[in-house]
């Protein structure tokens, strides 16, 4: 029997992002220090099986529609496809993609389409190999490139690419972004910067608002909105000079999507989280190695959906950051 992942304010979560390490081979200045942080120790992440039985909970019993891996950095994380090919195996119609720094996709893009992956979200903030160095501390802009035609050509389409503006950074390449991934026929998405970073280094002012990007695109392209009403999806989206091509804008901060949130996080170590700013966890990791059953683990996500707060709270003066930075929820 099926029931729904409900809160206390209608919603209903059926999108699960599934984080399957906290590790990552990126070390994006917003995210997380150079010298990366504490990784959970092995034997608190999740086995394959484990993670395959969750998502079964998930689907078969609560349903999830919609399953996103996420990390840390999914990649590498030496299951993946053996993990997304269980995962299709539940269903046909379930929509599974990839969130990805995109290292190493250009090896794996048509294993992953074979196993059954719908399509993958690229994580690009510049297309100018210094600025890319000095945001993830690493030179690897041409192999984010490769993966990102990789993954195209692999039919992982649409690719989406997700890009975080940085004041006096990168915030005057938005322009040349969109360019970019319209003549390549990827959907650029510009995320607003998080208070989500592991050194608690964010500040409001230094974000750069949604406001803002739609000033700066509009000095080279015309937009016009892209679809009514946007529902649970969190890019508000527009088209770019009449279209057919788009792009979105994802105003977590100064427009908050929360009243529609249909999302559900699972940590790497086996954690429900009913928010990504959630300060509470519900551990199915610890029950499920205590034995529990598919029932009690189903029953015990439920009790944790019912929780859900109804909002992320960012702009509340009593706004605390929680204590996992994004890297080690999933994003
Ligand atoms: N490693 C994968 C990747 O690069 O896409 C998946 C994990 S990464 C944490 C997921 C997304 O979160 C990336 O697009 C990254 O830019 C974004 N991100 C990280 N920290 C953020 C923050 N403080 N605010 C907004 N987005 C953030």
């Amino acid at each position: 029997m099926q029931r729904p992942l409900a809160d206390a304010y209608g919603r209903v979560a059926t999108d699960l992002r599934v984080s399957l390490t906290d590790r990552c081979n990126l070390r994006c200045s917003y995210c997380m220090p150079a010298e990366g942080l504490d990784w959970l120790p092995h034997p608190e992440v999740l086995t394959d099986d484990e993670v395959v039985r969750l998502i079964t909970i998930g689907v078969r019993r609560l349903g999830i529609r919609e399953v996103r891996f996420t990390g840390g950095e999914p990649l590498i994380r030496r299951g993946l496809v053996d993990i997304v090919r269980r995962t299709r195996a539940l269903g046909d119609d379930l929509e599974l993609s990839v969130t990805t720094n995109a290292l190493g996709l250009e090896r794996n893009a048509q294993a992953l389409a074979q196993a059954g992956l719908d399509r993958v979200n690229i994580s690009l903030d510049t297309l100018d190999p210094e600025r890319f160095h000095t945001i993830t501390r690493r030179d690897r802009l041409d192999d984010v490139l490769r993966g990102a035609k990789a993954a195209h050509n692999a039919g992982l389409t649409p690719v989406k690419i997700n890009a975080v503006l940085l004041r006096g950074v990168n915030d005057d390449d938005a322009c040349d972004l969109l360019a970019w991934a319209v003549e390549h026929e990827y959907e650029l998405r510009f995320i607003e910067q998080m208070p989500l970073d592991a050194q608690h280094d964010w500040h409001r002012e230094q974000m750069v608002t949604a406001e803002e990007i739609f000033a700066k695109l509009a000095q080279r392209f015309t937009l016009t909105p892209a679809r009514e009403p946007r529902g649970s999806a969190p890019a508000e989206l527009f088209l770019v000079d009449g279209g057919p091509a788009t792009v979105g804008v994802i105003a977590s901060v100064t427009r908050p999507f929360c009243g529609d949130c249909d999302r559900v996080r699972l940590t790497a170590d086996g954690q429900v989280r009913n928010c990504l700013f959630a300060r509470e966890e519900s551990d199915l990791r610890a029950a499920m190695r205590a034995g529990a059953s598919d029932d009690e683990l189903a029953d015990r996500w439920v009790a944790a959906m019912a929780t859900k707060l109804p909002g992320h709270g960012i702009n509340d003066p009593t706004f605390l950051q929680p204590d996992r930075p994004m890297s080690a929820i999933g994003g």
